[in-house]
């Protein structure tokens, strides 16, 4: 029989969710945090996040593929590049018109913010003028957006910004030690220059990255220190879970233990307290629980859709049904950050 007075807990010692966050954030002092046992992590993150948000509200964007395949960079987990052999077809950049319609149909939907992707090492300048009518369009529907375009000079931030852009997304992956083992086309400092024009352009910024590529927990850790280290955090933050796509070189990569993803929801959320933090690619493999816990550990934004780029979300109906059950309810417009 097991002896519960050997575990009997340590009442009335002090509250970890009272500690003060150290300023500036280091791996040490981060890896600190992360390895709390669970639940302190988990009540030190939910208390900061209540502090913040609203802990029952879910802030819902849609994401749009306006240009798939072919794109030049190697990032070794991507089915839209062209080194990976995943059999995607590339496709030529959307009608304006055509992503209006999808625009519309993601805000019946209840998406507060359209995001739109195109696989690009970067955009050309003869496509700003489709890019810019497709923001200006976006926006007089009444919706946030969001681009992720590839690597951006500061005249091209600025068109886009002149346009009306709010977010652009632009993820750091992992940490700049890793980087070089899941892209070689770029380098991590060029992801930092592209955020910065971002920045300087006055367009708010999206950045994260992915875990189960292979990287070591210190490696998600720093690219949290990362982050949370800019001359501002990032106002979203993506963490995503790889889904191994066949014929990509991470095709076979180990998945994430799922208590290691939530403690990097938390973690984020502690470093970064008025960012929203959002659970992005690998939702439809994480288990309802899974999920509930990322968004008591402080994730407060999702996708809805069933596709995500071109990988499988899990869709409205079961969002709609996973939201209902733990007495959530989505952003309206105004509320997100
Ligand atoms: S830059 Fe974007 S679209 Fe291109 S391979 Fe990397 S992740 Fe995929």
């Amino acid at each position: 029989m097991t002896s519960v007075a050997s575990s009997t807990p340590v009442l009335g010692s002090a509250s970890p969710a009272l500690s003060p966050s150290p300023t500036p954030w280091t791996l040490a002092t981060a890896r600190e945090v992360y390895d709390a046992p669970f639940n302190d992590l988990l009540f030190r993150a939910h208390t900061i996040h209540r502090a913040h948000f609203d802990p029952n509200r879910v802030q819902l964007s849609k994401l749009l593929n306006i240009k798939s395949g072919g794109c030049p960079e190697d990032c070794g987990y991507c089915s839209q590049s062209a080194h990976n052999p995943t059999g995607l077809k590339a496709s030529k950049l959307m009608e304006v018109d055509e992503v209006l319609a999808q625009a519309r149909t993601a805000k019946a939907g209840g998406a507060t913010r359209f995001c739109m992707g195109a696989a690009w090492r970067s955009p050309k300048d003869r496509d700003l003028a489709t890019l810019t009518a497709m923001v200006e369009g976006v926006k007089a529907l009444g919706l946030e957006t969001c681009m992720t375009l590839g690597m951006l000079s500061p005249s091209q931030a600025e068109g886009l910004a002149a346009a009306g852009l709010d977010y652009y997304n632009h993820n750091i992956d992992t940490s700049d030690r890793f980087y070089g083992e899941i892209v070689t086309t770029r380098r991590f400092a060029d992801r930092l220059e592209t955020l910065g024009h971002v920045r300087a352009a006055g367009i708010k910024v999206c950045c994260g990255g992915i875990l189960g590529m292979g990287e070591a927990a210190d490696d998600r850790i720093d690219m949290l220190v990362t982050l949370a280290s800019l001359d501002e955090a990032p106002e979203s933050v993506p963490i995503n879970m790889l889904i191994p796509i066949p014929g990509s070189k991470l095709a076979e990569a180990a998945p994430v233990d799922p208590f290691a993803f939530i403690r990097i929801v938390a973690l984020a959320r502690i470093m970064m307290p008025k960012s929203h933090v959002r659970l992005t690619a690998g939702r439809a493999a994480m288990s309802d629980e899974m999920q509930a816990l990322c968004f008591f550990a402080g994730a407060n934004s999702i996708f809805i859709g069933d596709t995500l780029l071109t990988a499988a979300n899990p869709g409205d109906d079961r969002d709609s049904s996973l939201l209902h059950r733990l007495g959530m309810t989505a952003e309206v417009m105004g509320e997100a950050g």
